[in-house]
């Protein structure tokens, strides 16, 4: 799918120091990032970091891969505490849910995904540890927009074109 943003909206889909989440049609946005060997301290400030960019572009998720960094790390903040994952994994999921999606990769458009309500994602931390997280409705869809990410994925890709539109961001609405 083609996007053209509006006028109106392309002062937003600008990247620079300031802005460093990648806009499509960046070519990083459509990699498949690479497993995590082993987690150093380095993965630790990169989340730390993440966690800071998607504060600043009031999201609720970012994938390392749309900082182009070609590596499996997500971070999702549904709620009030981020979370950290590194090589996350889908390991199982129930039900189905549509949502209303954005990203910060895709400022400004909006539309509905189909989604798993209840997902199990396993991982690590961002000290190494496994872990297992269990998570529904708005977290369960956040975690799948973001490891989307990691495969080059995008909601546009699994969006209903005919939902898709147009809108001025307001507060914690994408990733
Ligand atoms: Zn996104």
């Amino acid at each position: 799918m083609e996007i053209v943003v509006p006028p109106d909206y392309r002062h937003l889909w600008v990247t620079d120091s300031r802005h460093p989440v990648l806009k499509v049609p960046d070519p990083a946005l459509r990699e498949v990032a690479k497993t995590v060997r082993k987690v150093t301290p380095r993965h630790r400030v990169l989340v730390e970091n993440m966690v800071k960019v998607m504060r600043q572009a009031d999201g609720i998720g970012l994938a390392a891969t749309q900082l182009g960094i070609m590596e499996r790390i997500i971070v999702v903040c549904p709620d009030t505490k981020p979370l950290a994952l590194i090589n996350p994994v889908i390991t199982s999921q129930e039900g189905e849910e549509d949502g209303e999606e954005g990203c910060l990769s895709l400022p400004a458009l909006y539309g509905t995904v189909t989604r798993a309500q209840k997902i199990t994602v396993n991982g690590l931390d961002r000290k190494g540890a496994a872990v297992c997280i269990e998570a529904e409705g708005t977290a369960a869809r956040v975690l799948q927009h973001e490891i989307d990410h990691l495969d080059g994925i995008l909601f546009i890709d699994k969006a209903d074109p005919a939902t898709l539109y147009w809108s001025e961001p307001s507060g914690k609405d994408s990733g």
